[in-house]
Order: C-alpha cells, then structure tokens, then sequence
C-alpha cells in the first residue's frame, strides 16, 4: 500500500471555519454526550416533548440543532452553505423530513420543498448533490407491504416489484402510482438542473421497494452522466452482493451507478426488531465484518469506476484514507470525476477540511427543516456519538487540541 497522501491530524484547517465560542460550546455539547444515561433518557424524553408542545424548541435550537443542522429554512442554510464554500466544502442539501405523517398532502408539499432545494442548488457552485428520503413522499406502511410482498415473490428484484404492485389493492396502485410520479417528478428535474440525487436508505423492512423504484430512476437519468444514487448499507451481510449485483444490472442495462457507501444508522433497531419478530438478523455479527465489507465495497467500486460513480460517505478515517490510496494505487486523480467523499455536518471536519486541502471534492451532509422534522436525525445524531469508543472522543480529542492550540 503507498504511503498516505494525506494527514487527517490537522485541526487548523478542520476549524477553520469555526470561531472559539463556535468551538466551545461544541465541546460542551460533545461532553454531554458523552454521558450515555443523559442521551438514553434525552432520546426519549425530547420527541415526546416537542409533541406535547413542552417550550424546548429554544434549547435545542441552540445546542444539538445548531451543531448538526443548517437551519430552519433554506435560507437560513444558505448562509452555512455559502460559508463552507469559501473552504473549498461543498454541500449536500437534506431537507430534513421522514416518515412524514401528514398524508398525501405532506407528500405532496415535501416533493414541493424537495424541487426548491433542487432549483436553489443548480444555482449555487458548491451544492453538487441533495438528498432525498422515500419515506418523505411516501406511506412508510405502504412501503413496508411492497417489502413483505416482494420477500414472498420470487425471481430478480424488479420481477419481485411488479409482482408486488399487482398484488397490491386498486387503491394502493394507485397511490403507489403518485409516490413514482413524485420520485420521477424529482430525479427528472435534478437531471435537467444538473443536481445528483441521493436516496437515502432507512429500515431494511422498507428498503426492497426503496432499492427497485431506485434502480428504475438510474436505468432512466443515469445513461449519459451520474444522476441518481442509492445508498449502500454496509452493516447489512448482504449488501456488498447486492453492490455487485447492482453493479452488473448497471452494465447489462448501460447505466451509471452511482453508490453512496454508508455503513448503516439503524443498528439497534434493526437488531432489537429481528429478535422481537424473531428473524435472522440483517445486521454484520460484529463492527469488523461492517468494516470488511465497507472496505471490500470501495475496492470493488474504484476497481470499477468507469461504471460506478461513488460517494465515499464516512467519518471512518481508515476508509477514507483507503479510498485515496486506491486511486493513487491505479494512477487516478484524487479528483476523479466519479469519487466524492461526504461527511455529516457537525462531525468529522478533520477528515472534510483535510480532504478539500488535498484536492478531494468533497462535501457536508447539510440537512435542513422545522425543529419538530428534524428531531429523528439529531436524535440518532446523539446516539451516535455517545458511545465510548465511537465518535465522541474522537470529536472532543479534535476540537480539545484546537482549543489548545489557539491558546
Ligand atoms: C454523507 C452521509 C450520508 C449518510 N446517509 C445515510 C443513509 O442514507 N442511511 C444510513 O443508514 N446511514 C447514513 N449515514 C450514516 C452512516 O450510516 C453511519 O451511521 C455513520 O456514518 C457512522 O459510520 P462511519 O462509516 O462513519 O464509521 P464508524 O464510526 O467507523 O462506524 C460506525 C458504524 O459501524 C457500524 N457498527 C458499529 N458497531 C457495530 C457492530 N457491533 N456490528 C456491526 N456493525 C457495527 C454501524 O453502522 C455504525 O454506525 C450517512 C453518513 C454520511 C456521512
């Protein structure tokens, strides 16, 4: 393996951007969550609260929203956008909504909000991509009866589709027909506008249809240029097969595949499921295998990156690093048109700042929206970056020797 092409020890340039009282209370922000009783009962006390309209919104608005979160609106976020863009950061606009329970007049207005991002960021020079969530436009229990559907059907996964929707009843083809026509309405226009898609993948027990409808977009917007992308769950044993088998569909078919390799943010609930209804886990047995098969991804993804345009999507920095080291192994620019790697927002600007010196294209996970939509994303924020090992003392570490260093 050649030596590393870059340090990802630099705090000068990870906080560049950041002030010393932006910087302080990140710390203190950091420290509580390092306390793991104090997320257990923050999670599950907070989404309660703001349903039962308790006045919190002040607090949060100040603390975990402002370090994970562009703000409330568009315009707000612009400002977080634009400031990242002197850095040479480049953004990912998330219009932070799931599982949307407003009904079809929600979906309807999230696709609305979902085009203005896309109108908003092809005017912009450093907002390549945004985000989408299915689960925004459509009914999660909708989604969850094509998935037991297609896990009953046999043969290819978009033979398993068709045959889901026919046996859906009239009614649920026809709201099915609205979900498509919105998804089509969004990835149609982020073509036209130069804006790449990214789905976001949620729970496994909704991810089948997620993947089809997903995989039809690409064969569609994906045949000259990178349009749309799915995202590939790495914790999930099966995932890497179903990498290379998207893989050869996108060859078969003559499509780009655009794959944004995350390694997965539903763990504990995946697993607490499968035991509950009593199903093999989908879920890697341990850490290592999530790693393995992450790295196994990147590998078999730059080995095919002519086909395969990717989103190295991490705060991990062996992986990152290895995906440099990768294309340094095969002569490749580290900006290569295909390869752009992504950090959340509030984490890691270590590995994004140090990367964008380098050269990388690279960017922030930007997600935007009202406090009460945004609440599943910052608490599974929280939970992240509680454990012990995990991301907290890596971030606390960082901004602590940046203190240090400012003295
Ligand atoms: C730009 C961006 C977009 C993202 N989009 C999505 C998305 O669409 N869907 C989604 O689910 N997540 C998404 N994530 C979150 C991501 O899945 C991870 O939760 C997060 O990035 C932590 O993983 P890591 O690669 O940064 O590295 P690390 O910190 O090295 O790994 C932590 C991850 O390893 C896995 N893991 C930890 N312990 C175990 C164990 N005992 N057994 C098996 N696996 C284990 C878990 O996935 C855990 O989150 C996104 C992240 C980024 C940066």
């Amino acid at each position: 393996m050649p030596q590393p092409l870059i340090s990802f020890d630099n705090t000068e340039f990870a906080f560049e951007y950041k002030t010393e009282k932006q910087l302080k209370k990140a710390r203190f922000l950091f420290s509580s969550m390092g306390r793991s009783w104090l997320v257990k009962l923050g999670t599950r006390i907070t989404p309660w609260a703001i349903k039962a309209g308790l006045p919190i919104k002040g607090i949060i608005r100040s603390t975990i929203f402002a370090q994970f979160v562009g703000g409330e609106t568009l315009e707000e976020t612009a400002v977080v956008a634009k400031k990242l863009g002197e850095y040479n950061v480049k953004v990912i606009l998330d219009y932070g909504v799931e599982g949307g329970d407003d009904g079809e007049q929600g979906f309807d207005h999230a696709t609305e909000e979902f085009i203005r991002v896309i109108n908003y960021a092809a005017t912009q020079s450093n907002i390549p991509f945004m985000s989408i969530k299915v689960t925004g436009f459509a009914r999660f229990t909708l989604l969850e009866k094509l998935d037991t559907l297609m896990h009953a059907a046999e043969g290819t996964l978009m033979k398993k589709y068709l045959k889901a929707i026919d046996d859906l009843s009239a009614d649920e083809k026809e709201e099915w027909h609205r979900v498509r026509v919105r998804m089509m309405h969004i990835c149609e226009t982020a073509a036209k506008k130069n804006v790449g898609v990214l789905v976001d993948a949620e729970e496994t027990w909704i991810q089948d249809p997620v993947d089809a409808l997903t995989i039809l977009m690409m064969d569609t917007f994906n045949k000259d240029k990178c349009a749309v992308f799915n995202t590939i769950q790495l914790y999930r044993h099966d995932r890497l097969t179903f990498l290379k088998a998207s893989y050869t569909a996108a060859a078969e078919r003559n499509f780009v595949l655009g794959a944004k390799l995350v390694r997965g943010a539903y763990m504990e609930k995946e697993r607490k499921r499968a035991e509950e209804k009593n199903y093999p886990s989908p879920i890697q047995p341990n850490k290592e295998s999530t790693d393995r098969d992450y790295d196994d991804a990147l590998r078999f993804s730059i080995e095919h990156i002519d086909r395969i345009s990717l989103i190295v999507a991490s705060h991990n920095e062996y992986s990152n690093l290895l995906a440099t080291q990768l294309l340094q192994e095969k002569g490749l620019s580290l900006s290569h048109p295909h390869i752009h790697w992504s950090q959340l927002y509030g984490m890691s600007d270590n590995i994004t700042f140090n990367l964008a010196h380098a050269g990388c294209s690279v960017s922030k996970y930007l997600p935007f929206g009202p406090i009460k939509d945004v609440i599943p994303y910052l608490m599974r924020r929280a939970q992240e970056n509680t454990s012990v090992k995990g991301q907290t003392g890596r971030e606390l570490g960082l901004i602590k020797k940046e203190l240090d260093r400012r003295k």
